[in-house]
């Protein structure tokens, strides 16, 4: 058995307190009244009234249909989702419910080709021993004695995401939940932001399903991208065995108002394959970066969820950790195998890359880099992004197989190379997103 031993990021103002464990199981018994606590469990949800935002799922889907809102002062309109969202994590804020104030933590760009963006980040990690991970099984059962979000109280809830019923996209400010036929997912605030807007997306949370990608729930979190119609916003994933410390589902997400690295560099279209209706689906492989990557695009989000659903699902069953980052409005999904846990269970890590105590999740990987230590921020360079980068990213051969696995999984046709250059992008990516003018002054990063 392989372990690491790591400090797990509190995502949860309830995540501490682990003497409540049985209360809400036993509360159902009584008559309803919950356990007091306003949690998410099914002691409390039957009486909550969650808002809700029901989004409308196409079946065979290209453009963007999400609602918008306008303003009248000359900014461009933003989704409705957008801004409910921002709206209620900036309450959330005035409300005192995060750890620290995450505007006030020091952002810049590393000077270099790349742009790696790192972050002084010293509230994140405080206050907190390390505890051991098992991380040589990306597939473990769930377990009822460690914090799961059923624990989460209400108040950290933002709304409900969830599809509509009909075909349009509608949102219900309080919306009542029968939890015998419904278990709702739910956004709720990482109280422990590494940016603006830094929200968990926790699929059927009441199913207690494991941190495992499924097709539903994959589905939702695209759709997640999709309606927000933000390029800032990015969904992350992290599985077992890659620096996800939660073994219940989530996703995370969060604004950054410039491009991660991985976003702007070139790649290489390896594979395709035509979906239902003709749509075309392409995935590439990333070049010049220090990570070994695959980028999945297509023209539906359906059929793209789909083909990245059952290559994460592939990934799974032969144990391989990986993480996800969806870009671009759900239009562009990277998947990142990887294996850094390993080689640090294996006593293969430079004591220098330990000593940073950085955990290459999936935001470090796509090039956001979140430092502990001052000395660590303003001594970051490019070549130390690299370097754990670097150790990161499967060999050569590993990466070969899981290139494989991905083909058969999703059904792809491996493209013959004539290795045109045209194909490739440049290192700056004129369609990569630029500064975004509606978020937060605070949270601009200076270049
Ligand atoms: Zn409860």
């Amino acid at each position: 058995m392989l372990t690491i031993k790591k400090v797990a990021t509190v995502v949860s103002n309830y995540q501490e307190d682990n003497n409540n464990t049985n209360i809400s199981e036993n509360a159902i018994q009584s008559e309803g009244r919950g356990c007091f606590r306003n949690c998410l469990g099914k002691c409390c949800l039957p009486v909550s009234k969650l808002p809700l935002y029901a989004f409308k799922k196409d079946e065979n889907d290209s453009e963007n249909n999400a609602a918008v809102v306008s303003f009248d002062d000359g900014v461009s309109p933003i989704s409705f989702l957008n801004n409910l969202l921002l709206g209620q994590w900036e309450d959330r804020m005035r409300r005192g419910l995060f750890r620290y104030d995450v505007t006030s933590c020091e952002t810049k760009i590393i000077p270099g080709r790349y742009g790696f963006i790192a972050q002084l980040n010293e509230g994140r990690h405080l206050k907190k021993r390390p505890t051991e991970f098992r991380i040589d099984q990306v597939l473990q059962p769930f377990d009822e004695n460690k914090f799961n979000f059923t624990k989460v109280g209400q108040e950290e809830v933002l709304f409900r995401f969830e599809s509509s019923d009909d075909d349009k996209s509608r949102f219900f400010s309080s919306y009542p939940l029968d939890i015998w036929s419904t278990s709702p997912s739910v956004v709720a605030i990482n109280v422990s932001p590494i940016e603006y807007g830094h929200v968990l997306l926790i699929p059927r949370v009441v199913d207690r399903l494991p941190q495992r990608i499924d097709r539903e729930s994959f589905l939702l979190a695209l759709y997640f991208a999709k309606e927000a119609a933000d390029p800032f916003l990015r969904v992350g994933y992290n599985s077992l065995g890659a620096f996800a410390t939660i073994n219940h589902l989530h996703f995370q997400a969060y604004y950054l108002s410039v491009s991660f690295p991985i976003e702007k560099v070139p790649n290489h279209k390896i594979m395709t394959r035509k979906g239902l209706h003709g749509t075309k689906l392409v995935v590439s492989e990333l070049l010049d970066y220090p990570v070994r990557g695959l980028v999945f695009e297509g023209e539906s989000t359906r059929d793209l969820s789909d083909a990245v659903a059952s290559s994460c699902i592939y990934l799974q069953l032969k144990n391989i950790p990986f993480n996800v980052l969806i870009a671009d409005c759900g239009k562009k999904i990277f998947l990142l195998p990887q294996c850094y846990a390993e080689k640090q269970a294996l006593g293969e890590v430079s004591s220098e890359l330990l000593e940073t105590q950085v955990n290459p999740a999936v935001w470090e990987i796509s090039g956001h880099m979140v430092l502990k230590k001052r000395k660590d921020y303003n001594d970051a360079s490019e070549e130390y992004a690299w370097k754990l980068l670097s150790e990161v990213s499967l060999s050569g051969t590993r990466f070969e197989k899981v290139k494989a696995y991905v083909s058969e999984a999703a059904n792809l046709q491996v493209k013959v190379d004539n290795s045109s250059k045209d194909e490739k992008e440049g290192v700056c990516d004129s369609q990569a997103p630029q500064v975004a003018l509606h978020l937060h002054h605070d949270c601009l990063v200076i270049q």
